[in-house]
């Protein structure tokens, strides 16, 4: 038996991380050489998993919006824009250092009086005074060196929307108010990486920009704060591990009017989410400083012109799959073989989310049994991403189906060829129904729409 059939509370980060290395979500990057650190790789199921979160939010922000758009914009920007934006300024995070035993820490996350007295949390050595660090990855393009050539990784997505918010209206015919999402990666040198994937130096974003009239921003705001609430409920997420933190005057981002965060209750505590920020018209404003050009909105029906105010929704993409990760991960006590006490890990994730859909069970691999079961593989594989096991007794199969989060198996036995009836077996309660090959694909399809989450 495997520590993990030894149930010690909630979830926990070793349990998740080393799950997740398990059953190929997420490896360490690098690891043949000891490991990255603030890199990740994303395996089969990781890669599966993080394109159907994406694959949501997106649906959510862009199909089911009248008035929102999609961008895909550059990693590297013109360097002016990390000056326009206030990122070459301001994104600092205050470091310290350990003299004795050279551990680093960000000074605003440890207790403030080892700051004050300047003693390392780790070991009591000496601290050094804080310093600030710019926490953008900052190279060279071109062949040469110099200052002329210095570009950035981008450390946030939001500032491809801004510039290009102006061949948006010209070319789209959009009309304030409207949005533009966007998803891709960003980068942040950050001093501490720890807790898994929570905070790496390589990431996702899912953004979007909504553009209001000034006066109009407080209420778009209060709308998008809902908005993004109801998303998570719709994702079955547990709501008693969601809450809002609003930003005190001192958390403030150099741009941001009025900032909340969705924090999840992670194993270690409450984390941030996913930030909803009123940028106002800093960023607009600013860009039109740096680049000289007209950054306002004129509105066609009145030729009215204003810079407009900026409500931002700010999901981490890789942040949300770690949060979903542990929100779907569940150990539970089963009845075994004979009757005996037996446990089980399962990842309880919205059906809509599962890395695989439906995998399709041979009870035997004789008598034929293998053959009709990826036949029937074949059917459903138009529809559904599928998986096939045929070794082993079916209970560890199943196991080793819900250890993966797949929601449904299709077992196929002896009256499967009989009656063309397999067995579907649902993930979360274990129940079995008998349902003909023909209705197979849209009973899948009805059960993914009805998907309620057992709490
Ligand atoms: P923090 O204060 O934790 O450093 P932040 O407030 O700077 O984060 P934002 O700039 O608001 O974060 O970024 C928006 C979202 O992007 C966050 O809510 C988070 O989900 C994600 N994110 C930010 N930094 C990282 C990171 N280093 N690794 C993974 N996700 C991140």
């Amino acid at each position: 038996m495997s520590e993990l059939h030894e149930y010690v509370g909630p979830a926990t980060m070793e349990k998740i991380a080393s799950l997740a290395k398990r059953r190929g979500f997420v490896y360490q990057s690098s690891e043949i050489y000891g490991g990255q650190s603030g890199a990740w790789d994303y395996g089969p199921l990781g890669i599966e998993l993080k394109n159907r979160i994406q694959r949501e939010w997106w649906k959510e922000m862009t199909q089911l919006h009248d008035n929102i758009v999609g961008l895909d914009a550059a990693i590297l920007m013109h360097p002016r824009t990390w000056e326009a934006s206030g990122h070459v300024e301001n994104f600092t995070d205050p470091l310290v250092d350990c003299k004795k035993c050279k551990a680093r820490f960000r000074a605003d996350q440890i207790p403030e009086e080892n700051l004050a007295e300047k003693k390392c949390p780790s070991c009591g050595g000496e601290l050094t005074d804080t310093r600030k660090f710019n926490l953008m990855f900052r190279t060279h393009i071109g062949p040469v060196e110099d200052t002329s050539s210095i570009i950035y990784l981008r450390p946030e997505t939001a500032q491809g929307i801004y510039v290009n918010y102006k061949n948006i209206v010209q070319s789209c015919r959009v009309k304030i108010p409207f949005g533009i999402a966007q998803v891709g990666k960003a980068f942040r040198n950050e001093i501490v990486t720890k807790n898994f994937i929570f905070r790496t130096c390589e990431f996702e974003q899912m953004e979007m920009q909504y553009f209001v009239k000034p006066g109009a921003d407080v209420e778009a705001f209060e709308a998008w704060r809902k908005r993004r609430w109801a998303y998570y409920e719709k994702l079955g997420v547990k709501m008693d591990h969601l809450r809002w933190h609003r930003h005190g005057p001192d958390e403030l981002a150099h741009y941001a009017k009025d900032a909340y965060d969705i924090e999840y209750l992670f194993p270690m505590g409450w984390r941030e989410l996913e930030g909803v920020h009123n940028r106002s018209d800093y960023d607009l404003s600013r860009h039109a400083e740096f680049s000289g050009k007209d950054m306002q909105y004129i509105d066609q029906d009145n030729s009215e012109r204003y810079l407009p105010y900026i409500i931002e929704t700010s999901a981490g993409l890789t942040r949300n799959l770690l949060m979903i990760l542990c929100d779907a991960y569940d150990e539970e006590k089963v009845a075994g073989q004979g009757g005996a006490e037996d446990w089980r890990t399962v990842l309880r994730f919205h059906p809509a989310l599962a890395p695989v859909t439906a995998a399709v069970l041979p009870l035997m691999k004789k008598d034929g049994l293998a053959e009709l079961a990826e036949d029937i593989r074949e059917e459903l594989k138009e529809d559904y991403v599928t998986d096939y096991d045929q070794g082993g007794a079916i209970g560890r199969r199943y196991r080793r189906q819900d250890e993966a989060g797949t929601p449904f198996c299709v077992t196929v036995d002896y009256e499967t060829k009989e009656t063309g009836a397999v067995t579907l077996r649902f993930r979360d309660s274990m129940e079995q129904v008998r349902v003909g090959r023909k209705e197979l694909s849209a009973r899948i399809r009805e059960e993914i729409k009805n998907y309620r989450r057992i709490l």
